[in-house]
């Protein structure tokens, strides 16, 4: 009997060969398709496991169509494994989950418009969903894939007379990309934000402050967008310094506009700290 690289169970049935052994069904349930598990080694894939669970604990599914999931709250989506959507009713998770932020390229569309009908008009499409996606986690990886959510979909029609008909695409459709474009308008206007305030600090810093020979209380209050009199504790002071730095690092900006303002936010912060009564 062979055992499960990655949980150490027994395995009989529907085993999955790697690299070097096997892992079992719950297992491939939980590693992204975009991994190659034939000749992934145990360490890769003992990776890939753990980033599936994480997301799949942040992800919680809003809404859906066939195999594509949304997450209207946390702008991600996710695609159940190929054939059946009951997979995911019966593991609980899903093997593929993106960030709204990590796509290239997206669409939903129909295609392959016929004519099934015998003895009347029946027009049907094929609905598909196209993705380009860089995972963060995984910088450089690059997936890229079509999907058939749905074949034989009605579609709506017109008659324009002379035989003629005017096609347009099931209502669903309509609605779950409208609920999907929601997701990136909302991701499009996070990140503006985050460039506003990027930028507001910066010309803070740079033009106010930077040249102060004696950088004062008020400066560091400012640096670390404290109100005038707002009551500051170690606590709420290390959370500020925190969430300002992770703002400028590591991919945002430039690297030596960034080391200098984060220079900037620590220098602040030692001033606050020293008049913090313990
Ligand atoms: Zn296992």
């Amino acid at each position: 009997m062979q055992t499960c690289e990655l949980c150490g169970k027994n395995i009989r049935f529907r085993r999955k060969k790697t690299a070097r052994g096997y892992i079992c069904r719950d297992c491939f349930d939980l590693i992204p398709s975009w991994v190659d598990i034939s000749c992934a080694e145990k360490d890769d894939l003992s990776l890939a496991k753990e980033f599936t669970e994480q997301r799949n604990k942040e992800f919680n599914f809003t809404a859906s169509y066939q195999n594509l999931y949304i997450d209207g709250v946390h702008n991600m989506f996710a695609l159940s494994c190929g054939k059946c959507p009951l997979s995911v009713k019966r593991t609980k998770h899903f093997k593929d989950i993106f960030y709204i932020s990590e796509l290239r390229e997206v669409g939903i569309f129909c295609t392959n418009l016929r004519n099934i009908g015998k003895n009347s008009d029946c027009v049907v499409c094929d609905v598909k969903f196209r993705y380009k996606a860089e995972i963060k986690d995984f910088p450089k990886k690059i997936i890229e894939k079509e999907i058939l959510l749905g074949s034989n979909v009605e579609c709506l029609y017109d008659y324009q007379g002379n035989g003629k008909i005017d096609c347009r695409e099931p209502a669903v459709i309509t609605t779950f990309r409208a609920l999907f474009n929601q997701m990136i308008d909302n991701e499009v206007n996070r990140i503006k934000e985050k460039l506003d305030f990027i930028q507001s600090t910066k010309d803070l810093m740079n033009e106010n402050y930077s040249h102060c020979s004696s950088k004062s209380t008020d400066w560091a209050r400012g640096v670390l967008f404290f109100q005038d009199n707002e009551p500051i504790d170690i606590q709420k002071l290390k959370k500020r310094r925190n969430e300002i730095i992770k703002i400028y690092h590591p991919d945002m900006g430039k690297s030596d506009d960034a080391n200098a303002v984060s220079t900037l936010i620590l220098e602040a912060y030692e001033i606050l700290k020293s008049q913090i009564a313990y």
